[in-house]
């Protein structure tokens, strides 16, 4: 706490200007004094001896000659064991808790403990008296849910310490002195098991950075097969309003390859942020059977919040993705909608009266999308494990164009890019991701040449769809007709996939693999069909054996069942491979 004090010169919306004595900094954390409670903003400018803050409540009451009190911390969260499992809003407030204390809309001024102060935890020390050590390094041990919790030095204590003692293995709550380090000048410093992190400071104890190559295999073939996402990766999900975006976020969520979950939801609408929470907390994990919650962070704005508090969600997601990526887990974050984000950005630009860019967003948006995604990655750990945060953010652009600037943004920063769109979901044709505008520059679960293969037919056989709307099917040859319906197929039995059924919803890489190349030697056949009707009907039986394959239990008898009904339904029309795709799935054996 520093003696910085300072009174309110000018209100504007959620942003307050301040004149001030002594020394204030950027991002720091002060507190506005209005009918004896202190709401918490954040310095967004210095300018000519006065700071203008972003508060992060309601300002209602707040005017003139209030007085503002300067923290000199940055504005931050609290890590350490307990994190799992919990809602918090975006200033990391329990949002149960909250509710209790302050019930759910209403009360300003509340800030509570993000972690839980009173519960013990088994801590298992690591290090030695006498060892060295730097921030990031691991001293102990909790169980945390299913995971093991790694105690670290502080992150913010740069330098060299000696670990002078630490505790035995025992119980002992958050706030318990576990060890005590002593600097290079020989003072001693107490360690407990949670410290604090400015938001908006990237985590940066690793040893190394890597290349994001290992897919995170999400189950959603469409993703998986065509727009992979690597872990460490970055991926974004534009799409207009009832596109699927939260649909989606969530099948990905239980599926995703990924140990922790943190989903930082920006409601679009109020009731999303409820639905959030009462559907959440009743997903199961299909790794465990239990619920999802156990290994899931929820970040959401309460409706009494100011878009301000927007931009904190997304700064607190990434930050508890970053910690946990510290003790060599792979941590998911799911920011949904980056939009809404942008938005508070634009608004407090507004009021700053800074020159507008793009649709009166400011200037500087794409560096903080930018910023924002190269927070995921993956990285060595200095005691040589390896941990990794993948964000995917979802955009929802005005009318679904893709043109505006934060899917613009956005487009040039991620890896993967899966385009929800409007034809599709309207067709009901889920997951809505386009095939054909979408793209990503990570590696399939699927052999590449395969994959190309399949993608030559959706495309060759889309363009003789487009024909068609011209010179009808009477002008459209056999063979073309034939392509067209075979990439018809492969849309139909192969890119949607019912997020509703408890099989089909969920492919794994085997299984993908294995119904992949049952699809290709359809793709890459020859048929006896001697007319369209023909084509047509023999098409149609094949999509639906095809879609009962994908909807029985993996190797079961139903799954067996199914697979010979397709087998002799392709015999029944001398399926035969083409010589080209004879040689791309032999060297496949
Ligand atoms: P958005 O977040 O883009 O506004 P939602 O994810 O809320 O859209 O989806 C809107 C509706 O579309 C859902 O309530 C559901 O009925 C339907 N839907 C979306 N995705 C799927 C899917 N994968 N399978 C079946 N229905 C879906
Ligand atoms: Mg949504």
């Amino acid at each position: 706490m520093t003696d910085t004090k300072g009174k309110v010169v000018a209100v504007n919306g959620n942003m307050i200007s301040v004149a001030f004595d002594g020394n204030v900094s950027l991002n720091e954390v002060g507190y506005v004094t209005v009918g004896g409670k202190s709401l918490k903003s954040e310095v967004i400018r210095i300018r000519g001896g006065k700071a203008q803050l972003q508060v992060y409540e309601m300002t209602k009451g707040i005017s003139t000659g209030d007085e503002v009190t300067f923290t000199g911390d940055l504005l931050s969260v609290e890590l350490g064991p307990g994190l799992l499992g919990q809602v918090f809003d975006g200033l990391q407030n329990p949002l149960p808790q909250l509710a209790e204390k302050a019930g759910y809309f209403l009360e300003r001024g509340i800030y509570l403990e993000a972690l839980p102060g009173e519960k013990v935890w088994e801590f298992s020390p690591i290090a030695n008296p006498g060892d060295t050590v730097r921030r990031g390094d691991v001293l102990g041990s909790v169980p945390e849910g299913p995971f093991t919790h790694k105690i670290m030095v502080p992150f913010g204590m740069y330098g060299t310490y000696k670990v002078k003692s630490i505790k035995h293995f025992g119980e002992y709550n958050v706030h318990d002195e576990i060890a005590v380090l002593t600097d290079e000048k020989g003072k001693d410093i107490d360690i407990t098991m949670s410290f604090q992190w400015p938001v908006k400071r990237a985590v940066d104890c690793y040893a190394e950075r890597l290349k994001p190559e290992e897919t995170m295999v999400t189950k959603v073939r469409l993703i998986d097969t065509f727009f992979p996402v690597a872990k460490g990766g970055t991926y974004c999900i534009p799409g207009p309003f009832g596109a699927g975006k939260t649909v989606l976020q969530h099948t990905t969520s239980r599926n995703a390859d990924v140990d922790v979950v943190i989903v930082a939801a920006c409601g679009e609408r109020a009731g999303e942020v409820v639905e959030i929470l009462k559907e959440f907390p009743e997903l199961t994990d299909p790794r465990t059977g239990r619920s999802l919650m156990e290994r899931t962070i929820i970040i959401c704005n309460t409706s009494s919040m100011p878009v301000a508090a927007r931009e904190a969600s997304v700064y607190t997601g990434v930050t508890l993705a970053e910690y946990y990526r510290q003790m060599g887990l792979h941590v998911l974050l799911l920011a949904d909608s980056t939009s809404r984000w942008a938005q508070a950005l634009r608004e407090m630009s507004g009021r700053l009266e800074e020159i507008p860019g793009e649709e009166a967003f400011p200037a500087y948006l794409e560096s903080y999308i930018a910023a924002f995604y190269e927070r995921a990655g993956v990285v060595r750990l200095s005691d040589g494990s390896i941990g990794s945060v993948t964000i995917g953010g979802t955009v929802s652009p005005a009318g679904g164009n893709f043109e505006e600037p934060v899917t613009q943004a956005t487009l040039k920063v991620v890896g993967s890019f899966h385009g929800l769109s409007r034809e599709r979901s309207d067709a009901r044709k889920y997951p809505a991701i386009n095939p054909y505008d979408s793209w990503s520059k990570y590696t399939s679960v699927i052999r590449n040449d395969w994959v190309d293969y399949a993608r030559s037919c959706l495309f060759r056989g889309a363009e003789v769809g487009q024909m068609m709307k011209v010179v009808g099917e009477e002008g459209t040859s056999l063979e073309d007709f034939i392509l067209y319906l075979k990439s018809e197929f492969l849309d139909a039995v192969y890119l949607q996939q019912n997020s509703f059924d408890e099989v089909d919803a969920a492919a794994d890489v085997e299984r993908q693999t294995y119904v992949f190349k049952k699809l290709l030697s359809v793709l890459g056949a020859d048929f006896a069909l001697d007319s369209k009707d023909d084509a047509r009907a023999y098409f149609n039986q094949l999509r639906q054996k095809f879609i009962d394959w994908n909807y029985s239990a993996w190797m079961g008898g139903d799954f067996k069942k199914n697979e010979a009904g397709i087998d002799s339904l392709y015999a029944s029309k001398k399926g035969s491979l083409t010589a080209a795709a004879r040689a791309l799935l032999k060297d496949g054996e």
